[in-house]
């Protein structure tokens, strides 16, 4: 391998205002050494340089999704998938299931992710009794497409000691039929003890989905990632062991569960920025409400239908101002998962109350999907400074499932990009994956046309230029992690980080966004995939 890469021939998008499109940039030592006009960048070279001839294709900064899971899409790499993109309905999830349980030996748990109820043919849960007649003796349970309701058969109802005697914990609920017997879909909590019935995934284990997870999205020209939510040393020691041989996939900003990995660090003294370039201990983390598609996510208004129901809070408001209060005094930055209106309001009480028991400069305290907002969410975001997280890829996968659950007018700021920019708020973009593909063409496709993956739009007003996009998914995560020195932008100095799309973008039609293809994947001045 040659100590420097050269990339001319094409568009080369630098994300740098100074200097936003070059003809060339060279790279040397993993770092960006020279942009700007061929000649001048090839005498910045030395003598032994690789040549990449863009051929007309657009290059871009590698893509940094802000919040995902990087460990989430490596175990599900391993599990069913029974999401829209791959069922129409129960009978498809019953045949997949069925074709796992033939191979399986008997006892072994079968896993399903990503089923949403509202795409099924059917336009229901799958239960127990679907389940049973598949599989009597693995126990099977399929997570929904939020991760926060599950859906399980008998026996693994039986492992996990759930029968018509459980009562419903504090914030979780057990779908029962008339006769009060589980119907074997689990709400939040209560699908807890299924999950402690699987087990936890051992340190290798990890290493092993890490990796897949890694990989699976490198091919989108995906250089950067906030894994958002680290729970377990063994997940903590997984990473370590990956970026200790030098083989994590993905430059990564560990997200740390407050209560959970986050207080051990903090009484060592460590904060946000521990690491590297390749990998540093992120922000504090915690989980306010759950999801719009589960009914979970915290309201003020009840759910379309349903006037009783307003949305669960994970943890209550006091609860997450104390949290808050904790991570920020020891020095972390602070994000913490709010997607109802009432969650982000109380995520927002707590951010101002940290600023007023001790202010620091430049927080940016970041609220992780930050999906339901009004007038009054917007002015406090911006007056705190608060990055915005938005899952720009929800509105393309789930739109119908918004506007029935929330009706319309709940919905104008749902990832209200050209607001967020025109107020100054830094949004940086998110897949949330697995929850969305990892695929951030989709996001930037939706940024773009607000049209979601039927072609129906939402509030078109919010729509975006393509580079505001492309910055969302580039520039913007790097600053939503402090690490807008280093990342984000094609100039001298910056890390080589680039992903070579397959064609220009900007020939391409806004709705044809989300199939474009990352031929060429960059990381520290070399090529680690390359589309076959
Ligand atoms: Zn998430």
């Amino acid at each position: 391998m040659s100590s420097s890469l050269l990339l001319h021939g094409g568009p080369i998008l630098t994300m740098d205002p100074t200097n936003p499109e070059v003809e060339a940039i060279g790279m040397a030592n993993g770092r960006i050494i020279a942009v700007g006009d061929l000649d001048s960048v090839r005498s910045e070279l030395g003598s032994k340089v690789e040549e990449i001839d863009l051929k007309g294709r657009m290059a871009i900064p590698g893509f940094y999704d802000a919040h995902a899971h990087v460990m989430g899409v490596g175990y599900a790499l391993t599990q069913i998938d029974v999401s829209s993109a791959a069922v129409d309905s129960i009978e498809d999830i019953l045949v997949a299931v069925k074709e796992r349980v033939d191979v399986t030996e008997p006892g072994k748990w079968i896993i399903g992710q990503g089923y949403d109820q509202a795409s099924l043919a059917e336009n229901r849960h799958p239960t127990r009794e679907d389940l049973d007649k598949i599989s009597p003796h693995h126990p099977v349970v399929l997570w929904r497409s939020c991760h926060h309701i599950l859906a399980a058969n008998s026996l693994a109802l039986k492992l996990a000691g759930i029968d018509a005697d459980t009562p419903d914990p504090d914030d979780g609920t057990i779908d029962r039929d008339s006769h009060g017997v589980p119907t074997g879909v689990l709400r939040e909590a209560a699908g807890n003890p299924v999950s402690r019935a699987i087990g936890s995934p051992t340190e290798d284990d990890i290493a092993i989905a890490l990796d897949a997870g890694g990989q699976a999205f490198r091919k989108y020209g995906i250089t950067s990632v906030s894994e958002a939510g680290i729970r377990r040393p063994e997940e903590f020691r997984a990473y370590q062991r990956l970026w200790g041989q030098g083989k994590l996939a993905l430059r990564t900003w560990l997200m740390m569960i407050i209560d959970d990995t986050l207080d051990e660090l903090a009484s060592l003294g460590m904060s946000s920025g521990f690491g590297d370039d390749w990998m540093r201990i992120g922000n504090a983390k915690l989980f306010s409400d759950g999801s719009i598609g589960g009914r979970t996510a915290r309201m003020s208004m009840p759910y379309e239908g349903e006037a009783e129901n307003v949305g669960l809070y994970m943890i209550p408001p006091e609860a997450i101002t104390e949290r808050v209060l904790r991570a920020h005094k020891a020095g972390f930055q602070v994000g913490i998962h709010a997607i109802g209106d009432a969650a982000i309001s109380s995520v927002l009480d707590a951010y101002e109350e940290a600023q007023r028991q001790m202010p620091r400069k430049d927080p940016r305290f970041r609220i992780e999907h930050c999906s339901i907002i009004d007038e009054t969410i917007i002015d406090r975001i911006s007056k705190l400074g608060a990055i915005p997280i938005p899952g720009t890829t929800f509105l393309h996968d789930m739109r119908p499932v918004y506007l029935q659950n929330l009706g319309e007018h709940r919905v104008r700021y749902a990832y209200a990009m050209k607001t967020f920019k025109e107020r100054g708020i830094v949004t940086a973009a998110s897949s949330d994956a697995p929850v969305s593909s990892q695929n951030p063409m989709i996001g930037i496709q939706t940024m773009v046309t607000r049209k979601d993956r039927l072609g129906d739009e939402i509030f078109p007003e919010e729509r975006i230029r393509l580079d505001d996009a492309i910055a969302a998914y580039t520039k913007n995560g790097a600053y939503a992690s402090f690490a807008e020195g280093t990342k984000g932008m094609l100039s001298p100095g910056m890390l080589a980080d680039v992903a070579i799309m397959e064609t220009n973008l900007r020939d391409v039609d806004p709705d044809n966004l989300g199939n474009v293809r990352c031929d060429v994947t960059i990381a520290d001045g070399a090529v680690v995939y390359e589309r076959a």
